[in-house]
C-alpha cells in the first residue's frame, strides 16, 4: 500500500471539493480523493447550472452575490472560455400564486434585483406562455447560464497549477484520527493529514460515520430534468429560464433545445440516481399546462441528488466533536452558483483565518453556516 502525507486531504472532487481544494493549494500542499474515474459525475455534472442572486435561502443568496463578481470575471487564465452567459430568470405565477408572487418581491435582498412584470410582458420575454395561465411575473435580469464544465475544470486545473494533486478511482473506505491528524484511507493508498475536508456531497454523512463524527443529518433529495425540442421556427435560444414560483416546475433553452425539470425534491439514500418515468411524464404535464408547448419526445433526461440539512442552508467549518475534520456539505440546489465564495470561505475557516472581508460585505456570515448548529439534536 501506498503512504503519504499532506497537509490537507480533500474527499470529494465534485465543485465543491474542486474550489476549495484550488484554494488551499496556494499555500498547503492538498491530495484530492475521488471515487469515481473522472470528478463531476455526479451533482456536479447533472446540474441545471443556473446562477441567480434570488434562488434559495438568506444565506445562499449572500453566498451567491459574493459568487458573481468571479464568475463574471474570473482570474486571468482561469477558464479559456466565458464561464456565465447572461440569461434572465422569469419566475411566474399563476392567478393562485400571485401572494407567494408579492411575498417573494418585497424580501429586501430579492426586490433590488427584479423587474415586476404583467403577464402580457411576461409572455413578450416567452412568448408560448399561455395566456390563461400565467397572472404575473418578475425578471430577475442579473442571472445567468453557467457552464459547469469550464467553471470545475478550471479550479482543477488550478489546483493542478499550486502542486496539489488529484487522485481518481480512490475512494475513501477508511477514516481515523491518527496523532494530531487524520489517516485517511483508499484500498491503494493510506494518507496522514492535518485537516479533512468533507466535500462528498451526497456522501457527506457516510464519510462522517466513518469518521466517526456526529452527521449533520443530510438528506439527498433526487431532482430529474429531460431535453425535449424547442418549437420549430421560434427563437427559443432568447427567452429566460421559466420558474414557477413554487418551483413546481421550470425550463430553459439549453444548446437549441429545451431543458425542463418537474422541481421534485424525492428523499432517497446518496446514489447513482436515475430518473423515474413518473417524474418525467410530470415535469411534461406542469409544462405543457401553463404553455402552448406540445411535448411528443423526450430526447435524453436524467437525475442528479440535492443534498440539504433541514435549514437548507450548507453546512461549512469545523466539526465541533472531531479536531481537524472540517465539513463542506448541503448545498442542496445552489452548489454551482456559490461555489466561489464557499471554495473560498472553507479555504480560509480550514486555515483558521477569519472570513474574507469581500465575502462579510456580501453578507455571507460564518454563524449561519456553522456544523455546530446541529449540536443539540
Ligand atoms: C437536476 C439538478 C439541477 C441543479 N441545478 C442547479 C443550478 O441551477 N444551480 C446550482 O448552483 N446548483 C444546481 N444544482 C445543485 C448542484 O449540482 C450541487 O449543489 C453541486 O453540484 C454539489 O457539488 P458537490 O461537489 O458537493 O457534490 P458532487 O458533485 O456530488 O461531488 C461529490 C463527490 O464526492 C465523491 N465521493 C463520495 N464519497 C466518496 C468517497 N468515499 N471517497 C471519495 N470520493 C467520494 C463523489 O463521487 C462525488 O464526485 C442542481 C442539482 C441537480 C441534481
Amino acid at each position: 500500500m501506498n503512504s503519504t502525507t499532506a497537509d490537507v486531504v480533500v474527499i470529494g472532487a465534485g465543485i465543491a471539493g474542486a474550489s476549495a481544494a484550488a484554494a488551499v493549494a496556494q499555500t498547503r500542499k492538498v491530495i484530492v480523493l475521488e471515487r469515481e474515474a473522472f470528478p463531476g459525475m455526479h451533482s456536479t455534472g447533472r446540474s441545471a447550472a443556473l446562477f441567480s442572486e434570488i434562488y434559495g435561502s438568506g444565506p445562499i443568496r449572500a453566498l451567491s452575490r459574493a459568487s458573481r463578481e468571479f464568475l463574471y470575471s474570473p482570474p486571468e487564465g482561469f477558464a479559456d472560455a466565458p464561464i456565465v452567459r447572461p440569461r434572465g430568470a422569469l419566475h411566474i405565477a399563476s392567478a393562485v400564486q400571485m401572494a407567494k408572487l408579492d411575498a417573494f418581491c418585497a424580501l429586501p435582498d430579492v426586490a433590488p434585483a427584479i423587474r415586476r412584470l404583467t403577464a402580457a410582458e411576461a409572455r413578450v420575454q416567452c412568448p408560448v406562455l399561455r395566456e390563461d395561465y400565467v397572472a404575473g411575473a418578475v425578471v430577475e435580469t442579473g442571472s445567468a447560464d453557467v457552464d459547469v464544465d469550464v467553471l470545475h475544470q478550471g479550479w482543477l486545473r488550478q489546483l493542478k497549477a499550486r502542486g496539489g494533486e488529484l487522485v481518481v478511482n480512490a475512494e475513501v473506505v477508511r477514516l481515523f484520527r491518527q496523532g494530531a491528524g487524520w489517516r485517511v484511507e483508499t484500498p491503494d493508498a493510506q494518507i496522514d493529514a492535518k485537516v479533512v475536508i468533507n466535500a462528498a456531497g451526497a456522501w457527506a454523512d457516510v464519510i462522517a460515520q466513518l469518521a466517526g463524527v456526529r452527521t449533520v443529518g443530510l438528506q439527498p433529495n433526487r431532482r430529474t430534468a429531460l431535453i425535449v425540442s424547442a418549437p420549430d421556427g421560434s427563437n427559443s435560444d432568447e427567452w429566460p429560464m421559466v420558474i414557477d414560483i413554487d418551483e413546481q416546475f421550470y425550463f430553459r433553452p439549453d444548446a437549441g433545445a429545451l431543458l425542463l425539470s418537474p422541481g421534485d425534491e424525492t428523499p432517497t439514500e446518496p446514489c447513482d440516481a436515475q430518473p423515474e418515468e413518473w417524474d418525467i411524464a410530470t415535469a411534461i404535464d406542469r409544462v405543457q399546462t401553463a404553455t402552448t408547448l406540445e411535448i411528443h419526445r423526450v430526447r435524453r433526461s436524467w437525475a442528479g441528488l440535492r443534498s440539504f440539512v433541514p435549514d437548507r442552508s450548507p453546512v461549512v467549518g469545523y466539526a465541533p466533536d472531531a479536531p481537524g475534520f472540517f465539513w463542506l456539505a448541503g448545498q442542496g440546489g445552489y452548489g454551482i452558483q456559490t461555489a466561489p465564495a464557499m471554495g473560498k470561505l472553507a479555504c480560509a475557516l480550514a486555515l483558521g483565518e477569519p472570513t474574507p472581508d469581500d465575502l462579510v460585505r456580501f453578507g455571507v456570515m460564518t454563524h449561519d453556516l456553522r456544523p455546530d448548529r446541529f449540536a443539540e439534536r
